[in-house]
């Protein structure tokens, strides 16, 4: 087994492939040593080492013998020697994971310095400072990681203690920065640090170089099992018997004086992906400062400077030649590993090193950029664009979001579920109502609800963002605000509203109507603060138009839009939607006046005036019908058929004036008015008196739809435009049911052909969303032309979790490893994507003309988009903002099957 790798001035002994034995640090630093780019010389010692320490607790005599043996290829490479005295070698001794875990593991600087180097090194370097700084450095690393972490003396807290010493000085000696100390001081304080550890560990830091290098290796390894690696491994899901990679390194120094320096950089711009070397760096000085925050550190080009730094000099003005180096650099990584970079160097008197290359992280603007630009400099594929944009990038580009800066300011106050993506601002009401006033006062505002119902949504429409107490990603909040792509966290716990005194508490502070609040619902943080947001005008962004005519061909799966208006119908066609697949019709009867016809005709005891209220109802949903219909020609536009719990519609027992001017007008007593309100009454309205079985109650609302549809299609099909509906017959568990709606829609579209003297086209087909539909869809098949699965639907009714009350328990359901998704998010390929995958089947064994798509809130949802795929649907629809994901997750697909 080969446990040690060189790399380093034209040593290269493993590469990015042996990433598992070697981690992403030890794997580019050989890769970057094979492309003749400068890099101290060293070596990786392998995971495996790390795993076999881990069971035996040593490192065995064989691999002891290795990595001797690689010290002296170093030693001889450098032409320096560790611990001699007249030329000594620094090493470093850093961790490296497979994965970056930042922060999480150990790592200790200039070993190697004793009491027999130190003069030697005073001698070759001209500068007592330095020298003697670089000790005190090693004493702190040393003591912490080694003789305190690795050892699990943590009451010890060594470095807190000794940084009371360093403090303790530089107050006496009147200095502010650590590199002011004089030698004489640093002197004092290393003797009183050796005291302090010696009092604290019963033992002497040890003045052997090889006791240090071996220390700083075992205490490398052992900090892959310390409690900080072992949470973020649970959390981030990295398997525990991966072990780190410890890289041995020669040190190099940017503080060695006025021709030393540090510095990082992206090889393009991380926020906006301009193809431009992107960094900061600091004169005479080591990479923890720049990270550290204690000098700001200037920018390298102008193309780096900020409002902050536009003074600054830069390292392209002060060092030309160096800077030429680091373009081409750049240029070398980016060739080889064809992505942006993130990268870290020292400049050791006028020589250029590098210490670390790793892709780089970038905001989602940033990402599509440079995939665009690289395709087109020939570096990646289209199909590699594809596969690189991930549906994060979409969603940050698309919605208004909470300035970063500010957020690493403040801390949200409650977390919720993050239902619609963005970020907005505004001050908080706690009702649609006054949400309309406080509009109406040019007034910006965050509505607070405990849920939201139908009769919101004037009050949802004019808010900034939404934030509910209650619901969860399908609740009625998540659907309207991601439909609208308006900022929505749903389900936080922590609320308490008092809609009497119009105020929330959270934990313990109370909030009043007018209070601001930010809120940053992409990760479902809510901020008491007036935070700054930013904008993006992403359809006009040329990359963007790129990535979405790329996903066009490459994908098979079409993608529709859910939509009932000619607004989103307009905006989703923009966004690439290839039709409606969802057009709900109830949301078209909440506006005062319709509602008002809505009541009568379900508070109606006989058929005429139940069919008087519904007839007022045939203009307003002809008009609909022909708008939709018109904007999105040549598309097709499934319409369902009405589906709403009749309780959403029905008025309150108390609201005496609505009773009063109802029975008026319909010309029955109040009471009895009270007493059908009474009969109506459900307990569980979700499982009740809704979808077909409202049709099949009443079958006039069926007829007046019809009509409507058929009417406006008509009347489109005169003026030479190509209208397509599709006819939906909502939530039937048996082709019975179906065929009752069908013998009913075929009678009203004989009587609108005969009325127009035209042959109308069009498609009758029904949503899939209970289980009974899926076991019998061979059945329903035989009469249908199209399935659309309502997923939302189907996910409550086979786990019989009710959509809208999930959210107070799943997170118990996420904390005890029962669900990893929600599924009402992504679909629960296991049950019912299985039922979905059945009916399909059933469905195309009987009628293999039948198109088949699903409508639910999973079109959206890149997991399940892949699902649906894969079994074959003809189509996903989404809400109008997740168009483009959903186009992207299916285009990914398609590439994925290929590769
Ligand atoms: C569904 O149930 O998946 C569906 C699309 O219908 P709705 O959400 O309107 O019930
Ligand atoms: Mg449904």
């Amino acid at each position: 087994m080969k446990s040690v790798y060189l790399f380093g001035q034209g040593i290269a002994q493993g590469n990015a492939k042996k990433i598992n034995l070697l981690g992403g640090k030890g794997a580019n630093l050989a890769e970057m040593s094979k492309l003749d780019i400068p890099v101290p010389p060293g070596f990786t010692i392998s995971t495996d080492v790390c795993n076999l320490f881990l069971k035996e607790k040593k490192i065995n005599q064989k691999i002891k013998t290795d990595i001797n043996k690689a010290l002296l290829r170093v030693e001889k490479k450098i032409k320096k020697q560790f611990g001699d005295i007249e030329n000594p070698l620094l090493l470093s001794v850093r961790s490296g994971a497979k994965i970056s875990m930042p922060g999480m593991m150990e790592t200790v600087l200039n070993i190697g310095l004793t009491t027999k180097t130190i003069p030697a090194l005073i001698n070759k370097t001209n500068n007592e400072q330095f020298v003697y700084d670089s000790y005190r450095r090693l004493i702190m690393m040393y003591a912490d990681v080694v003789m305190e972490k690795a050892e699990q003396k943590n009451h010890i807290n060594i470095r807190e203690k000794l940084e009371r010493i360093l403090h303790k000085q530089k107050k006496i000696s009147k200095v502010k920065k650590d590199s002011d100390l004089s030698v004489d001081h640093l002197k004092s304080i290393i003797e009183k640090f050796k005291k302090k550890i010696k009092t604290s560990f019963g033992e002497e830091f040890p003045d052997s170089c090889k006791q240090q290098l071996w220390g700083a290796i075992h205490a490398v390894f052992k900090s892959w099992n310390g409690k900080r690696a072992v949470q973020y491994r649970k959390i981030e899901n990295i398997p525990h018997d991966w072990g780190t990679a410890v890289n041995v390194q020669t040190m190099v120094f940017g503080n060695l004086g006025k021709t030393s320096a540090t510095g990082v950089a992206f090889t393009r711009n991380p926020s906006n992906g301009k193809n431009k070397l992107y960094g900061e760096w600091l004169e005479n000085a080591q990479g923890e400062d720049v990270v550290a925050g204690i000098r700001t550190p200037h920018p390298i080009n102008s193309d780096s400077k900020t409002l902050k730094t536009k003074k600054s000099t830069t390292l392209q003005k002060s060092w030309p030649k160096i800077y030429s180096q680091l373009l081409k650099i750049k240029n070398t990584l980016e060739h080889h590993y064809n992505d942006m970079q993130d990268i870290e160097f020292t400049i050791e008197s006028g020589d250029l090193w590098m210490l670390q290359t790793r892709t780089g992280k970038r905001t989602g603007e940033a990402a599509i950029k440079i995939a665009i630009d690289m395709n087109k400099e020939k570096l990646i594929s289209e199909r590699q664009v594809i596969d690189r944009i991930v549906s994060k990038n979409i969603d940050e580009i698309m919605h208004p979001k909470v300035d970063p800066d500010m957020e690493k300011i403040y801390s949200p106050i409650e977390i919720g579920l993050p239902a619609s993506p963005g970020g907005a601002c505004g001050q908080i009401v706690f009702s649609a109502s006054d949400a309309e006033k406080w509009y109406k006062k040019n007034r910006k505002i965050i509505l607070i609800r405990h849920e939201t119902s139908p009769e919101d949504v004037q009050g949802m429409h004019v808010a900034e963002g939404i934030v509910t107490a209650k619901g969860g990603m399908t609740s009625h909040a998540a659907l309207v605000a991601r439909g609208w792509g308006k900022a929505c966290i749903v389900g936080c716990a922590n609320l308490n509203i008092d809609l009497k005194k119009k105020t929330v508490q959270i934990n313990n502070t109370i909030y009043k109507e007018g209070d601001w609040f930010t809120i940053n619902s992409t990760e479902g943080y809510i901020y008491d603060q007036k935070l700054k947001l930013v904008q993006s005008n992403f359809t006009d962004n040329n990359n963007f138009k790129k990535l979405m005519s790329l996903t066009n061909k490459y994908k098979k799966l079409k993608i529709r839009t859910n939509a009932d208006n000619p607004q989103d119908a307009k905006l989703s066609k923009k966004l690439g939607a290839q039709g409606i697949g969802l057009c709900r019709t109830e949301h078209m009867f909440f506006d005062t006046e319709r509602i008002r016809s809505v009541q009568k005709m379900i508070l109606s005891e006989d058929v005429e005036s139940r069919k008087r209220a519904i007839m007022e109802l045939l203009p307003y949903q002809e008009r609909d019908f022909y708008t939709i219909l018109n904007e999105m020609s040549p598309f097709p536009v499934t319409i369902r058929l009405l589906d709403p719990p009749l309780h959403e519609f029905l008025p309150s027992q108390k609201n005496k004036d609505l009773i009063n001017s109802l029975s008026n007008d319909m010309k029955v007593s109040s009471k009895k008015i009270i007493n059908r309100i009474v009969d109506l009454f459900e307990i569980n309205p979700m499982l009740g008196h809704r979808g077909c079985r409202l049709a099949i109650s009443y079958p006039e609302i069926t007829e007046m739809q019809v009509t409507a549809i058929l009417s406006a299609t008509a009347k489109l099909i005169k003026k030479g435009i190509k209208a397509k509906p599709e006819i939906m017959i909502p939530l039937i568990s048996s082709v019975k049911e179906f065929d009752h709606q069908k013998n009913i829609v075929k009678k009203i579209a004989l009587q609108i052909e005969s009325k127009y003297n035209i042959k109308i086209k069009y498609k009758l087909g029904t949503m899939i969303e209970l289980p009974r539909a899926c076991l019998t869809a061979d059945t329903i098949a035989k009469s249908a032309d199209f399935f659309s699965f309502g997923t939302n639907d189907l996910t409550q009714t086979t786990f019989g979790f009710s959509r809208d009350d999930i959210g107070s328990f799943i997170q118990n359901y996420f904390d005890n490893n029962i669900l990893k998704d929600d599924p009402f998010k992504t679909i629960d390929i296991n049950g019912v994507g299985n039922l979905v995958k059945i009916a399909t089947k059933k469905g195309r064994s009987i009628n293999k003309k039948i198109k088949i798509g699903i409508c639910g809130e999973h079109g959206g949802d890149p997991k399940s988009v892949y699902f649906f795929d894969n079994i074959g649907l003809d189509y996903v629809s989404c809400s109008p903002y997740r168009v483009p994901i959903a186009r992207l997750s299916a285009a990914k697909n398609s590439i994925r099957k290929t590769m």
